[in-house]
């Protein structure tokens, strides 16, 4: 039997497919290859990868090697796509790489230098991505060094170099000179590798417009219904769901202090519910106070998050106790909760709990 309180976490593959559509749109002309790192950002990387393929995706982004071989095995063996590593390669990485038939994005001199001793000892050629670093100063050859191995071509030796790609620090702000700056960089180094694919852009970067597409973008947060500019998009759906039941309603008198410390003070008489959802569920304690849950056809003030339990503001709605209480989803907005948080839609979907019910809506 399930467990009557459980939260439960729905993941919308329709949803899913909906958003991927509506980015092909935008990027039309471009291949469109899904970011599935940490876990398609704990939304589950198997089945994400199945439907994103069935939808026509046929290249794929993890972070990490470990992530690469799970994703080749759950896509393994009707649906051959490219899965690239964007952590690149180690000295001893190559044959865990070859086995799963992973792509490496190549973005240190050591590492250049790794997957050309690689190439040498298998004798064989091996595939391979850039990452070139334009200004996000975070991962990335420097224009200096790109350009070093551009000109000593022995240094990439045995390198099939299939696509040269840079990232965008700043393209949530379509104003931000960083992201003309950023593609004018990247043309005139992208420049150095004529038979190679460019690829610039991650989901904000994608409503930058056409200039910014090149022959490949990598979404990740839009797949999965966060918008572009960290802020709810009209045109997106929401793919998770995080529903809740109500353990317990409550009346509030002023005066009366709730939860931990003493800093949420009940100002006038009020009604809350208690609902059996917290912090591990993936509802962040900071986003009390301004953040809100639905309930009945509207939004309830958060007034505590606890790690079991939060309590939200209901006034004098009819509830029962059992009823659910939808935390994020069609009408809690991922990146409302993210606003409220003070953080951003990624880091709420990849903290969503492993303690929740899991349920997959459409096909995988
Ligand atoms: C995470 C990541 C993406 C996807 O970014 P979103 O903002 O989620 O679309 C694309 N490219 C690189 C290099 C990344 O690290």
């Amino acid at each position: 039997m399930a467990d009557v309180a459980a939260a439960r976490l729905t993941i919308d593959l329709d949803a899913l497919a909906h958003n991927h559509a509506v980015l092909r749109a935008e990027a039309i002309g471009a291949e469109v290859a899904p970011v599935l790192k940490s876990d398609a950002y704990g939304l589950g990387a198997a089945a994400v990868g199945r439907r994103l393929w069935a939808e026509g995706a046929r290249s794929f982004f993890v972070a990490r090697l470990a992530e690469g071989e799970a994703l080749r095995a759950a896509l393994t063996p009707d649906r051959p796509a490219t899965i690239y590593v964007l952590d690149g390669m180690t000295e001893d990485s190559g044959p865990r790489l070859d086995a799963a038939s992973l792509t490496p994005v190549i973005c240190t001199l050591p590492q250049v230098a790794w997957a050309t001793a690689h190439a040498t000892a298998t004798g064989r050629r091996l595939g391979v991505a850039l990452n070139l670093d334009t200004g996000m100063s975070r991962q990335g050859l420097t224009r200096d060094e790109t350009r070093a191995i551009a000109q000593a071509t022995d240094r990439l030796q045995g390198l099939d170099i299939g696509l040269v790609m840079s990232h965008l620090g700043s393209a949530s702000e379509p104003d931000n000179t960083r992201n003309t700056n950023q593609l004018a960089s990247f043309l005139n180094v992208s420049g150095l590798f004529p038979d190679a694919r460019a690829s610039l852009a991650a989901s904000a970067g994608i409503f930058l417009g056409a200039a910014y597409h090149l022959d490949l973008v990598r979404p990740g947060i839009s797949l999965y219904g966060g918008g572009p500019r960290e802020q709810p998009d009209g045109r997106l759906k929401a793919v998770v769901t995080l529903t809740a039941p109500i353990l317990d309603l409550r009346h509030l008198r002023p005066g009366d202090v709730l939860g931990y410390g003493d800093s949420v003070r009940i100002p006038a008489s009020t009604r809350v519910a208690v609902v059996a959802a917290g912090y591990t569920d993936g509802v962040i304690r900071a986003a009390k106070g301004a953040g809100y849950a639905w309930f009945a056809g509207a939004r309830r003030r958060l007034l505590i998050v606890n790690m079991d339990v939060l309590v939200i503001e209901i006034g004098d709605t009819k509830a029962t106790i059992g009823d659910p209480v939808e935390l994020l989803g069609p009408n809690a907005l991922l990146d409302d909760l993210a606003t409220a948080g003070g953080t951003v839609a990624h880091e709420i979907l990849v903290r969503l709990s492993r303690r929740a019910e899991r349920v997959y809506l459409g096909e995988a």
